[in-house]
């Protein structure tokens, strides 16, 4: 079975198309510039050089027909036809508290989604314009809709109530939902695979560090509490998004700099985080490669972060009563060595020791603690366009 996985984002569309019979990568690319001047698809087939095709995408819709087309070119592709597609998975960032697990995509569900556009208003409507374009193409195809909040609707309310008027969740859903849920449910499961012991037994802290970053306590293959809220600004320092700060900042700056309350919102999601500390870049590497320089703009963001982490991590400890390991995924979390060893440091409390040498290497599975570590310590690369058309398949019953 053909699965299609699509991500879709207000100006770009990432895919790849996944033969389930062995869970085999077929192609992979994303459409950039929709609907912006400079509109470009980067498809690769596997095993073949990546190609650039530059052509006016005005709409999502466009853009899946390009697609489409890449996939059965005779010189790039590799299907013969459409009809081998035979069923699509998309990305769904907020499913509310209606979704705690994958759906198949019916009329229902997408008004569940519309309905949830107000909690995520810059992603659900770009996911529904992707649905809705492949529902258009591909008319006859079955589609499920993988949701980032849905592994997450397992913490108990203790962990997603804030501290504020109880009506506020009532009449507009104020609580946390956490995202970044497919790839921590998929690092999860894989840790345990690794580990060899059944994921139930198991007490995990998943590190999603990537641009965006976050946290999870994996109780039993449960999330049970994560460090985004109700929106993905929350918790860990970001590469341009600040995390936690104490709320009255927000006024307290507008006030100082004369600042509109969409002014501030923009400081702390596009000038704050990794950006904001160090006042070099947004990017990790370069921190990397300050800090080995001796620049002290890239010592102090790199300490802010990975201290931040760490607390979360020793946070979540607590809130499962234990730990058994501790995950790092996504950009960072995968190639950077440095920060790995630094967030694990804080942790040697717990009995959890780093094998250094063992901890030298970039964007692999591999257990990096010490054979007598308390607390085992991991890499794991995410794959959650695999969990999406893992979930497809599931549904769709092909
Ligand atoms: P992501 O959002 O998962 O793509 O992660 C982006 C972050 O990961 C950025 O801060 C990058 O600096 C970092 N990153 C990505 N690839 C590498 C790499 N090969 N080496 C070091 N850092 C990387």
């Amino acid at each position: 079975m053909k699965t299609l996985v699509i991500n879709c984002g207000s100006s770009s569309l990432k895919y790849q198309l996944i033969d389930m019979t062995d869970e085999s990568v077929l192609a992979d690319g994303i459409a950039e510039m929709i609907a912006i001047e400079g509109s470009r698809l980067k498809h690769k087939p596997e095993g073949g050089d990546k190609i650039i095709i530059e052509e006016p995408m005005p709409d999502h819709q466009k853009a899946i027909e390009m697609v489409i087309a890449a996939l059965t070119s005779d010189d790039y592709g590799v299907i013969k036809d459409m009809s081998e597609i035979q069923a699509v998975g998309h990305r769904v960032v907020h499913g509310g508290e209606k979704f705690k697990s994958s759906v198949l995509i019916n009329d229902e569900v997408i008004q569940a989604i519309e309905d949830c556009a107000d909690l995520a208003p810059l992603h659900n409507p770009a996911n529904l314009i992707g649905i809705n374009a492949c529902k258009e193409l591909l008319p006859n195809v079955p589609m499920v809709a993988v949701f980032d909040t849905a592994f997450h609707q397992s913490m108990p309310q203790k962990a997603y109530l804030y501290g504020l008027p109880f009506e506020y969740y009532n009449k507009y859903g104020v609580r946390r939902y956490g995202f970044h849920g497919t790839s921590h449910r998929y690092v999860s499961a894989r840790t345990a695979e690794i580990l060899g012991k059944p994921v139930e037994e198991l007490k995990i802290v998943v590190c999603h560090l990537g641009n965006g970053a976050s946290c999870c306590a994996v109780d039993g293959g449960k999330s049970v509490d994560t460090s985004m809220g109700l929106t993905p600004l929350e918790g860990l320092i970001m590469g341009t998004r600040s995390g936690d700060i104490d709320p009255a900042i927000i006024q307290f700056i507008m006030d100082k700099e004369g600042i509109s309350i969409d002014e501030m919102m923009n400081v702390l999601n596009k000038k704050s985080g990794v950006l904001g500390v160090s006042e070099i870049s947004s990017d990790f590497r370069a921190i990397e490669d300050g800090v080995a320089e001796g620049d002290k703009d890239a010592q102090r963001a790199n300490d802010v972060c990975n201290y931040r982490v760490a607390k979360y991590a020793g946070a979540y400890a607590a809130a499962m009563n234990g730990l058994d390991a501790i995950v790092f995924t996504a950009g960072l979390g995968e190639n950077n060595p440095l920060v790995r060893q630094e967030i694990c440091e804080y942790l040697e409390f717990l009995g959890l020791k780093v094998d250094k040498e063992a901890n030298k290497f970039r964007s692999k599975e591999r257990v990096f603690s010490t054979a007598d570590s308390k607390v085992a310590a991991l890499c794991v690369p995410t794959n959650e366009e695999l969990m999406i058309a893992r979930d497809t398949k599931e549904i769709v019953k092909l």
